[in-house]
C-alpha cells in the first residue's frame, strides 16, 4: 500500500528543486500536496503534470497571511491537514563575511533571514492548530551547513542553524501532539537562488564544476540530485516514523565521517 495514502501534506517551495522531488514523490505515494511557492510558471508546471493531487498557491513564504490561505485550502480541499514541509529557502553563493560591504551585509541579513527562518515559523505557527486535530508532523529542510561550516556563507550558515533551533524548540513544545523533524541535504544540483544583495560577490559556476565540487566534498562521492533526498521525506512524513521527534535525517553522502 502507499505509504501516504489518504494524507493531506502543506509544503513550500514545491515548484523546483528539493521540494518538487518531495511533492512528486508524496503524490506517488498517495497524498495530496498543497504548495506555496513564488514561482507561477513552475506552479502552472506542477499543475499540468499532476492535476487534481496537487493545490497550487502563489504566494511568498514571508508573508503570515499567505500560509494562513493555503493551509485553509488544503483543509477546504482534503478535509484535514497531516504534514507541513517547510522547504522553501534562499542561499548566500558562500559570499565572504569579510569580503561584501556592510550594506549588502546588513541587507542579506534581513532578507535571507526573513525567507529561511521567518518562513519556517511563519508556516509552523499557520498550520500548528490542525496538524494537532491530526496528530500530525512538521519536516524541516535545513541542510548540512545547518552543522557544519563551508556549505554556504556565514548568513547561510546561520539560518540553518537557527532552523534546526526551531525544530528542536517546536518538537519539545509541541510533544505530545506533533513531531517536528528535520531533513538535512548536502550539497545538491538545483536551481537554489542566490539573494540579491550578495550577487556582486559571488562567482557564477557552471554546472559541471558545481558537480564536481559537490562530488570531492562528501565520502560517498555523490553529485547529489533532488531526489537522492526523497526517501528521508517519507519516512519521517508517515506512520512509520511515530516514535521519532526532534530529529535531523542527514542526507548528505556522509558529512560526519569526513575524517581530519
Ligand atoms: P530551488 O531554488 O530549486 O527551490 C526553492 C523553491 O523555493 C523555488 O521554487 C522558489 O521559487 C521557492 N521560493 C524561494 N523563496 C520563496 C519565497 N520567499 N516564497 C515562496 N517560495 C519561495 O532550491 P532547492 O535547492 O531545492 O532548495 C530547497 C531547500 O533545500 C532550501 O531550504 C535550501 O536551503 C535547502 N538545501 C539546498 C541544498 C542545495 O545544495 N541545493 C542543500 C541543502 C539544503
Amino acid at each position: 500500500m502507499a505509504q501516504l495514502s489518504g494524507k493531506s501534506v502543506y509544503l513550500t517551495g514545491g515548484a523546483s528543486g528539493i521540494g518538487k522531488a518531495v511533492t512528486e514523490t508524496f503524490i506517488q505515494e498517495g497524498a495530496f500536496v498543497t504548495v506555496l511557492d513564488k514561482s507561477a510558471a513552475g506552479l502552472e508546471q506542477l499543475k499540468q503534470e499532476y492535476g487534481d493531487r496537487v493545490l497550487c498557491m502563489e504566494g511568498d513564504v514571508t508573508e503570515y497571511g499567505d500560509h494562513i490561505n493555503a493551509v485553509r485550502a488544503a483543509v477546504e480541499a482534503a478535509g484535514k491537514l497531516d504534514v507541513f514541509v517547510a522547504n522553501a529557502g534562499v542561499f548566500d553563493g558562500f559570499a565572504k563575511f569579510s569580503e561584501v560591504t556592510p550594506e549588502a551585509m546588513s541587507d542579506a541579513y534581513d532578507l535571507l533571514f526573513t525567507i529561511n527562518v521567518k518562513g519556517y515559523f511563519n508556516g509552523a505557527k499557520a498550520s500548528a492548530e490542525e496538524l494537532k486535530k491530526t496528530n500530525g508532523n512538521m519536516i524541516f529542510t535545513v541542510s548540512g551547513a545547518g552543522f557544519y561550516p563551508d556549505g554556504g556563507g556565514v548568513w547561510y550558515t546561520a539560518s540553518k542553524h537557527a532552523q534546526i533551533g526551531l525544530m528542536r524548540q517546536l518538537a519539545f513544545e509541541l510533544a505530545p501532539d506533533i513531531r517536528v523533524n528535520a531533513v538535512a541535504p548536502g550539497g545538491t544540483l538545483t536551481a537554489l537562488n542566490v539573494i540579491g544583495p550578495l550577487k556582486p560577490f559571488v562567482t557564477a559556476v557552471d554546472p559541471d564544476t558545481k558537480a564536481k565540487s559537490i562530488k570531492s566534498r562528501n565520502p560517498l562521492r555523490i553529485a547529489m540530485t533532488s531526489e537522492d533526498h526523497v526517501g528521508a521525506y517519507l519516512l519521517l512524513a508517515s506512520d512509520q516514523s511515530r516514535a521519532i521527534t526532534g530529529e535531523v535525517i542527514s542526507s548528505d553522502g556522509g558529512l560526519a565521517v569526513r575524517g581530519l
